[in-house]
């Protein structure tokens, strides 16, 4: 007989781990632009008794009987993603962002073809042909960068590379870059080459989803996403792609590449569209980009240097030599953990320090404008990171400025503080 006894009494260890990251989120200032806060709907879906149920293949087509709820709920997900996001084809079952890549990669290329992506050192994924990721041990990944001056993506450069090295798929989506991405420019390109275009959107789907961001969606032949960063819901992965491009996608993400889906974060996820499909999302993701742009003319007026010199999305980066020579990414980044600020050290464009040190600081704004911060505190934070890292050599004051930070996390907190977990 399963033990129906709550969390707390059957395993008191880890109910003691739960409570103590709710108040390290509750306490905390949000700063990790991959990063945000589902809502206890969510959660809900994803901590059901969907997780019991095994459901390999497609609604319709499976390979295990009592699937007939099941494949209501991956039916209902798939119609919600199409109509968020005008898409013709979904598939909702990949387990996490890299994993719709894989899926994308398997349907599509053999071991050794060349993909053009978004160099890691200018703000692409590990999945975008990194040494240490399957996708550079098995692809022939041909890297694009950004120009020195304007640090933004240069389409000339992207396609004299594409017409040279002719890469099966054409790659455009970042995790650390904060402008808006060329499209059509891209589209030109991959056709001019006959190669598929493919837009990694796992950062900025929610923006797309919220139309504060244009949709890549029908200019791309394949878009991938994530559903837990920007979008809010669980974790997990998607594609969206255009319908002549099903059979081979759902082939390559069942049986390529994973076994059964998880059906509860499907249920999440199924939860997140509905949410992302309201005039509220529409209003939180327009602050999401209205709390960025408030952030980084912030840092600009306190002489500090954002890259590219702002955003069109929901993240920044930061020149912490421009507070310092000697200052560098991984001492901002602990200083401010331990002050209370939690964010990411990022490598920026031309960076000559390593990427476990860099030179810069990635910041989003998801996770603080779930909890309701607007660009009057999303100044008070760029202001508080600046006065920190000024004075990082002060005790008294940096103590003194703790306390503010502490002030303004608890102001707008994630979750209640007496949330489920939290007893
Ligand atoms: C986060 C991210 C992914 C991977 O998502 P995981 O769920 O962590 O696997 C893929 N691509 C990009 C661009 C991302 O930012």
């Amino acid at each position: 007989m399963t033990d129906m006894r709550p969390i707390e009494e059957v395993d008191s260890e880890v109910a003691g781990l739960i409570r103590g990251d709710l108040t390290r989120q509750n306490t905390h200032i949000h700063l990790i632009a991959s990063e945000n806060f589902a809502s206890p709907a969510v959660m809900e879906a994803c901590g059901s008794i969907f997780t019991n149920k095994y459901a390999e293949g497609y609604p319709g087509r499976r390979y295990y009987e009592g699937c007939e709820w099941v494949d209501r709920l991956e039916q209902l997900a798939i119609d919600r993603a199409k109509a968020l996001f005008d898409g013709e084809y979904v598939n909702v079952q990949p387990h996490s962002g890299a994993q719709a890549n894989m899926g994308v990669y398997f349907a599509f290329l053999e071991p050794g073809d060349k993909v053009l992506g978004l160099s890691l050192a200018e703000g692409g994924h590990l999945t975008h042909g990194s040494p240490v990721n399957f996708s550079g041990r098995f692809y022939r990944f041909i890297p694009y960068g950004v120009d020195r001056a304007s640090e933004r993506i240069d389409m000339n450069e992207v396609r004299s590379k594409a017409l040279e090295h002719r890469p099966k798929i054409v790659l455009a989506g970042y995790s650390a870059y904060s402008r808006h991405l060329d499209y059509q420019a891209f589209r030109s390109i991959a056709d001019e080459i006959g190669a598929l275009f493919m837009v990694d959107a796992a950062h900025f789907i929610g923006l797309v989803a919220g139309k504060a961001s244009p949709n890549p969606v029908p200019l791309a032949d394949i878009v991938t996403a994530t559903t837990h960063k920007a979008l809010r819901g669980p974790r997990g992965g998607m594609i969206i792609a255009k319908e002549g491009y099903g059979k081979e996608l759902n082939k390559g993400v069942f049986p390529d590449m994973q076994g059964g889906p998880i059906i509860s974060q499907i249920a999440g996820k199924a939860v997140c569209y509905q949410e992302a499909s309201t005039a509220g999302f529409r209003s939180y993701a327009a602050q999401i980009v209205a709390n960025a742009s408030a952030m980084a003319a912030a840092f600009t007026e306190r002489g500090v240097r954002v890259v590219s010199g702002g955003t069109d999305n929901h993240l920044l980066l930061l020149d912490m030599r421009s507070i310092d020579p000697d200052l560098t990414g991984k001492e901002a980044a602990t200083l401010l953990d331990s002050m209370g600020i939690t964010l990411n050290r990022n490598g920026i464009p031309y960076d000559p320090r390593p990427p476990y040190i860099t030179s810069g600081l990635r910041i989003g704004t998801s996770g603080i404008t779930t909890c309701g911060m607007k660009e009057a505190q999303a100044v008070q934070v760029a202001d508080l990171i600046t006065r920190s890292l000024r004075h990082r050599a002060d005790d008294e004051t940096l103590k003194r400025l703790s306390g503010e930070i502490s002030d303004l996390a608890q102001a707008f907190p994630p979750y209640p503080p007496d949330f489920p977990g939290h007893a």
